[in-house]
């Protein structure tokens, strides 16, 4: 047998994979990332329109200044340095929910405060609710212990939603108190972990990135190639090549194979699970499990680029809620757009006006189901006319809070979950990967182990999505990997 070229082979070189590279090369071994994409970050790619940049994933992300909650990992990952923007405390985000307007300011105690004010009869269920997002907050870090089981928090085992309509009785202030809602699926059995992880880190201070994303995963990408990693791109991984001892030998990727010593997947589970050949290693019972596993919903982008110098850049997120019933929305193609969070992107110069503005709509996979065997650039003229109308419906909601958008935009470019599936991988587009569920934490909530004995798997889909759940599960991976304690 030839000697493995590497420790360890990462597949997918998106935020997940590019944190299990770093966290591995610091803890010594050799590791290669094989991308399919032509360059690294997945969710996390900006893209340039003339002369402006676009996020396609990541727009602002919760608490990375020292003393809050994320700030361990952008420490650990040398990230501190980068140009965060924070946004105003004063009011971090405007929201819009059942017609009325809410600005929201930072710190637990100024959110609880101006709640009260405003909720007199309802302290006690908001202390209820301040109370569980700072013990999150304080004790995040808990789940990295290496003998930390899940089914016996608390925290996950309840729903957000259960947890709610427990505590607070005004349908009004649980529609306030899901401002984060844009950044994780709101369904029924939403663990309360997954909802006051990203709450309670978006209070203690929201930032934006100047360069977008791309920039967070370029800077882990020079930092790979400094530790002596390798990244290779435009390879995808097509399957695995298997040992007699039901072991992975290579990745293969066309005619190319990359050996290891361990692998590691960080692309959705059920994609992984299908590069596996048949196998007695693998029971048909697990294969069933990973292609069964529910996806949570996608999101639709408007990207627009703004005349120079008209519509004024605001320092906050903007957030509509415009449905009666935030926890069953329907995401169809027939149902009009009523929910919306709109980014004013921030360019690496920092201007008084904006130049592009996105905004994320959710949008179910069977919205765009039809054209799924289309191939990009070849799409039917029907996909083009969804796209514009759907489109056209986000502007008209953002224009009822943002005056003379329509009239200043310059061009347009949209997304759809079916552009995220062929960038990305991510099955049916979905944007946050496998949905989480109280009800059934052990079939959703996935451990970094797999059948195959040197096959680990991380990514948004195992724990917790987003910039802070999907590194904390990446950090997990690498723990089990390293069989000690990283953070
Ligand atoms: C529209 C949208 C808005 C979002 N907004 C925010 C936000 O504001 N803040 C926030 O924190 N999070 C946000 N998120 C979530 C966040 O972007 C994700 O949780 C995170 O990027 C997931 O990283 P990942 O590495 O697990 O997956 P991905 O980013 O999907 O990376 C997987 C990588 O694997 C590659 N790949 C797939 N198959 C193969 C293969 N066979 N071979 C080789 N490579 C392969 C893909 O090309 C991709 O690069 C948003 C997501 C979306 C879609």
């Amino acid at each position: 047998m030839t000697t493995p070229e590497y420790d360890i082979v990462v597949i997918g070189g998106g935020l997940s994979g590019l944190s299990c590279a770093y966290t591995l090369l610091k803890e010594g071994y050799s590791v290669c990332v094989l991308e399919q994409g032509h360059i690294v970050g997945g969710a996390f790619q900006s893209f340039n329109r003339r002369g402006a940049r676009f996020d396609t994933g990541f727009h602002y992300v919760g608490g990375v200044r020292k003393g809050e909650m994320m700030y361990p990992l952008i420490s650990y990952f040398g990230l501190d340095n980068l140009p965060w923007k924070r946004l105003s405390d004063e009011c971090f985000l405007e929201l819009s929910v059942r017609g009325r307007m809410f600005r929201l300011r930072n710190g637990f105690d100024n959110f609880r405060n101006d709640l009260v004010k405003e909720f007199p009869d309802e302290a006690d269920g908001i202390d209820a609710v301040i109370a569980v997002l700072r013990d999150i907050s304080d004790h995040m870090y808990d789940s990295l212990a290496l003998d930390w089981n899940i089914i016996d928090s608390d925290w996950f085992t309840t729903s957000a939603y259960e947890f709610l309509q427990e505590h607070i009785k005004s349908q009004l202030l649980r529609d306030v108190l899901c401002a984060g809602a844009f950044t994780t699926e709101l369904t029924e059995t939403l663990p309360l972990y997954s909802f006051a992880q990203s709450l309670a880190s978006f209070i203690q201070g929201s930032y934006r990135m100047s360069g977008g994303g791309q920039r967070i995963a370029d800077t882990l990408a020079s930092e790979i190639e400094a530790l002596g990693g390798t990244i290779i791109t435009c390879t995808k991984v097509s399957s695995f090549a298997l040992s007699s001892d039901g072991r992975i030998e290579a990745a293969i990727c066309g005619r190319k194979r990359f050996t290891a010593k361990q692998f590691v997947s960080t692309i959705h589970p059920t994609l992984t699970i299908g590069l596996i050949p048949e196998t007695p290693f693998v029971r048909k019972i697990y294969r069933k499990r990973m292609a069964a596993l529910k996806n949570s919903v996608g999101m639709f982008t408007t990207h627009l680029l703004i005349r120079k110098d008209t519509i004024p850049y605001r320092n906050c997120m903007l957030a509509i809620h415009g449905s009666d019933d935030l926890w069953h929305n329907s995401f169809e193609a027939q149902d009009p757009v009523r929910e919306m969070l709109v980014n004013f992107n921030l360019q690496e110069r920092e201007e008084p006006f904006v130049r592009d503005i996105d905004l994320l709509t959710p949008m179910s996979w069977d919205a765009v189901k039809e054209w799924a065997d289309t191939v990009r650039g070849h799409r039917p003229e029907s996909y083009e006319e969804f796209k514009q109308k759907k489109a056209r419906e986000s502007i008209a909601l953002a224009e009822q809070y943002i005056p003379q958008l329509e009239e200043n935009i310059e061009r347009i470019w949209t997304s759809t979950p079916l552009t995220y599936r062929d960038y990305t991988g991510t099955v049916e587009g979905s944007a946050f990967g496998v949905r989480k569920s109280s009800k059934n934490l052990m079939g959703t909530m996935l451990s970094p182990l797999t059948p195959i004995d040197n096959l680990f798997i991380s990514g948004q889909s195992m724990t917790l999505h987003g910039m802070l759940g999907t590194m904390m599960s990446s950090i997990r991976t690498c723990s089990i990997i390293c069989k000690k304690r990283i953070l």
